[in-house]
């Protein structure tokens, strides 16, 4: 049974307390059999019973456990970074749809791609991502947008599944946007994606979750309404893009529809938080969008207030978010939207997990959780998401073997 001692921190990050109560054990040991946690605790009071396996030193560094983007959308070909500089010109978002961009340009070279390509993309950004740490990632489609494609990318996701080191966790998102062929035809899109996506979705079992992009320019709260039903229908549980442009009302809804989160809510009321949490609903926040659409970030005392549990992911995707780093996104939790370290911690660890039904897996460093867990070149989360430096992440334990760096013997 391996053992790893030597850590000067070890946040264990329990899926209880509040937002800022990540359970830090100091000069703690942490001992795992198979791909489980056996035993957590300060070292003094390791088990005898756990000394006899293979023994490895942190050599001081601080433990955090594994990482969970819980909101990406890994599958799309192509990269927008033309549209990055009109942008950064001056040019709206209608005219850069009109030239030909924006997400309509991804659905067009996702379709052109074949899956197999798709899949080694896949790989290689969650091979970058390990390498941050992160060692569950939830993957929506949406830039398929009709029956063939979307089923194409949650199929690139299950192949993708079974040849990555991470948890991969697939969201349907065929109400992303309305595609070109049903321009000026939203209500029949959305009959497709009830009457045929959903459903041939939900056969082959290829997603967990189905989630709408809930704003005035994509999908009404009504057309969501009948998607989630849908869905519901045949196991799939709700999520939703809410409230990032205007004000919709989706976090009223996600409460209503016991979605297992809403993300964004950077244009969120206070009532529709509180209703959130009365659900159980986690908010997903996504700094990164508000830093590359340059829009005011949700504040973190807002959502205190409300007592909604808190999760930050990446929204990796090429046009609002083209990064994966989620420490990044971490960092500016803490800049831009007032979060303490802990709590970006807790939110992309214990939180995370629950925004995308894992809760019972990962994201805690608890006896019978996954031995999901990174090992920190810093002293402390403080320290970590202050000193912001390229990468931290000494080493990483998934399911209980070393998968990034190795681990140094006691
Ligand atoms: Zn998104």
């Amino acid at each position: 049974m391996p053992c790893l001692t030597g850590i000067s921190i070890l946040y264990q990050c329990r899926p209880e307390g509040g937002q800022g109560d990540v359970h830090p054990i100091y000069d703690a040991a942490i001992a795992w059999t198979g791909d489980r946690i056996a035993w957590v605790g300060p070292a003094a009071q390791l088990p005898a019973a756990f000394r006899d396996g293979p023994a490895f030193d942190a050599g001081g560094r601080t433990v955090i456990p594994g990482l969970i983007d819980c909101h990406t959308h890994l599958a799309f070909a192509g990269w927008r970074a033309e549209e990055f500089e009109q942008k950064l010109k001056g040019a709206s978002y209608l005219e850069i749809a009109r030239a030909g961009g924006g997400i309509v340009s991804t659905v067009r070279k996702t379709r052109e791609a074949p899956a197999e390509a798709l899949v080694t993309r896949c790989l290689d950004h969650l091979g970058r991502m390990l390498a941050l740490g992160v060692t569950t990632v939830e993957a929506k489609s949406g830039y398929g947008l009709d029956l063939a494609n979307e089923l194409k990318l949650l199929e690139v996701y299950r192949d993708v599944a079974s040849r990555c080191t991470q948890r991969l966790v697939p969201t349907l998102l065929a109400a992303h946007t309305t595609p070109p062929e049903y321009k000026d035809r939203r209500a029949d899109y959305v009959r497709l994606v009830i009457d045929e996506i959903i459903p041939a979705a939900a056969r082959a079992g290829l997603a967990r979750f189905c989630d709408v992009f809930v704003e005035e320019t994509a999908f009404s709260i009504d057309d969501a309404r009948a998607i989630f039903a849908a869905g519901r229908r045949l196991g799939l549980v709700p999520k939703l893009h809410a409230d990032q442009i205007t004000d919709t009302g989706g976090a009223a809804l996600a409460a209503e529809v016991g979605a297992v989160s809403a993300d964004h809510l950077e244009r969120s009321t206070d009532s529709g938080l509180r209703a959130m949490a009365g659900a159980g609903v986690v908010a997903v926040t996504l700094p990164l969008a508000s830093l590359y659409l340059n829009q005011p970030p949700v504040q973190a005392r807002r959502l205190r207030e409300s007592g909604v549990r808190v999760a930050v992911a990446t929204d990796f995707n090429p046009g609002s978010a083209p990064s994966y780093d989620l420490p990044l996104a971490l960092m500016l939790a803490c800049t831009l939207q007032r979060m303490t370290p802990a709590e970006a911690l807790k939110g992309a660890t214990a939180w995370a997990a629950h925004a995308i039904g894992e809760g019972a897996e990962v994201g805690s460093l608890l006896p019978g959780r996954r031995a999901d867990l990174v090992l920190l070149e810093a002293e402390s989360v403080e320290q970590w998401l202050y000193h912001y430096r390229p990468n931290c992440c000494a080493a990483v334990v998934a399911g209980g073997q070393a998968v990034v760096g190795a681990l140094s013997p006691a």
